[in-house]
């Protein structure tokens, strides 16, 4: 007889057999009431002409055959609110504006609809006289948010024939090259890196037909407009209404909504609050210290305070370093993060910290953001941002999933002093206890708190039509 036919291939270990990040930080694991009151809380507001109506399960998309079981596989059940109404405008064909954070499933997001389109329509990238052509570029402001990206979107294209990409620099651009030899329909890049490519003639754009930028509020933090505008604008890219455009942004400050109206066309714009995180649940305090050498006597205490994960930020890569040392000098579990460390050092401080193994990281705000960092329950910010904004990014890292998260500043009034009135309108919204002290700093006292707000998001003040 016949050998019986061989079974098939199990499913790539990036296949979790856990929970997903998604589920565990938003208290998803369990009943399916759960899961429908926590989507029920988060606040959605869209914009736009003839917005596509939203879904409400992946049953109602078109995905094709093999994104839906790589759906099933990551465990997805039901799609996040960013999901629900991204996925059908870009099906759909629409430009996209979407305010969303970190944790609101937006990589799916995007990459659903870039791969169902792909197949959907045939498209033929690939690899041409030395030269790599993809279908689809997603720009992220950071090599390990990049990364990222691009393990989720081979998670999506498993099997589809699809495939993915990412370029960064600090690595070597040789195992870069291999990689796109081998096939390259979607390239995740950061900007400097994507640049260097295309000019040493390695990478064109001619045949991009989706165009995603993750984090671009954090892109322009770090300088990027520039070389994002030469991207867009000044190499062989499509132009707007020839390709799809999705902007992915956490706030919508003025040289976002610059950017929407140059890069987007008739576009969808959508407004998510923060994925099972409002400031709500965080408990704010701020200690009032007059050196350096006493924050960090504050630090030995205040690391211990809580159970669980700490980050503790710092303003500079030098800081981060001292602080990893100072805290490893007194006994404490520290690791950090931080521009100059090498991509692996970075991977292996991640790896280390959300195993526990060391529980507390130091980290600048460039190398934390759009990292899918798990179960904070303290964020301490040694040196205060010089940004409200900021200082909101860094405290909505804890207080996730419904759990209660705490975060301690460090207030230095030598130098925090422009931060008082910021900081004291902030806690006093959330109905934090605000020091007297920060309040007379302030020149302002402040009543009773108003309503929470779930995002920081400034809404766009003209309606797009
Ligand atoms: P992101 O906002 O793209 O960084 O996604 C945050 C986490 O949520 C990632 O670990 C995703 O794998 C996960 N995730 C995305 N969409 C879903 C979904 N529909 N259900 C469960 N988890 C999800």
């Amino acid at each position: 007889p016949p050998p019986p036919p061989p079974p098939p291939p199990p499913p790539p270990l990036f296949f979790s057999t856990q929970n997903t990040a998604y589920e565990i930080l938003s208290g998803l694991v369990g009943s399916e009431m759960c899961i429908r009151d926590r989507y029920d809380d988060i606040p959605v507001e869209t914009s736009g002409r003839d917005v596509p109506e939203p879904i409400t399960s992946f049953v109602d998309l078109d995905l094709g055959a093999a994104v839906n079981t790589n759906i099933k596989r990551c465990k997805f059940k039901n799609p996040t609110p960013v999901q629900k109404y991204a996925i059908p405008a870009s099906l759909a064909g629409r430009d996209l504006m979407a305010c969303a954070q970190t944790g609101s499933g937006k990589t799916a997001a995007f990459c659903f609809p870039i791969i169902a389109g792909i197949l959907k329509r045939g498209l033929q990238g690939g690899h041409m006289n030395r030269k790599t052509y993809p279908l689809a570029l997603v720009l992220s402001p950071t090599r390990e948010l990049a990364s990222q990206i691009h393990e989720e979107s081979r998670k999506f294209a498993y099997q589809t024939g699809v495939a993915s990409c990412v370029i960064y620099g600090g690595a070597p651009a040789v195992e870069q090259f291999r990689a796109m030899e081998r096939g390259c329909d979607i390239l995740v890049a950061t900007p400097g890196r994507l640049i260097d490519l295309i000019d040493r003639a390695k990478i064109s754009l001619s045949r991009v037909q989706y165009l995603a930028l993750d984090e671009a509020d954090r892109m322009l933090d770090m300088g990027f407009e520039p070389q994002i505008r030469q991207i867009v604008d000044e190499r062989d890219m499509p132009r707007c209404g020839e390709r799809q455009t999705m902007l992915f942004s956490a706030t919508f400050p003025r040289e976002i909504q610059r950017m929407a109206s140059d890069f987007l066309d008739d576009y969808v714009f959508l407004t998510v609050g923060r994925v099972g995180s409002s400031h709500a649940l965080i408990t704010q305090s701020v200690e009032r210290v007059t050196s350096y050498h006493e924050k960090s006597n504050m630090l030995l205490d205040l690391v211990e305070a809580v159970p669980g994960l700490t980050l503790v930020f710092v303003e500079t890569k030098r800081g981060a370093d001292q602080l990893e040392d100072f805290l490893y000098q007194n006994g404490k579990p520290a690791t950090s993060i931080h521009g100059d460390r090498t991509q692996q050092e970075r991977e292996a401080a991640l790896k280390s910290f959300r195993a526990g193994k060391t529980p507390i990281l130091v980290a600048t705000d460039v190398a934390a953001r759009g990292l899918d960092i798990p179960h904070v329950t303290h964020v301490i910010n040694f040196d205060l941002p010089s940004d409200i904004d900021d200082y909101t990014h860094r405290i909505g890292r804890t207080g996730r999933a419904g759990k209660k998260g705490r975060a301690t500043a460090l207030f230095l009034e030598s130098k925090d002093g422009q931060m008082a009135r910021p900081l004291t309108e902030l806690m006093s919204e959330a109905n934090q206890e605000v020091p007297t002290w920060l309040t007379q700093i302030s020149g302002h006292s402040f009543g009773g708190g108003g309503p929470v707000s779930y995002t920081h998001l400034t809404l766009p003040t003209k309606t797009i039509v």
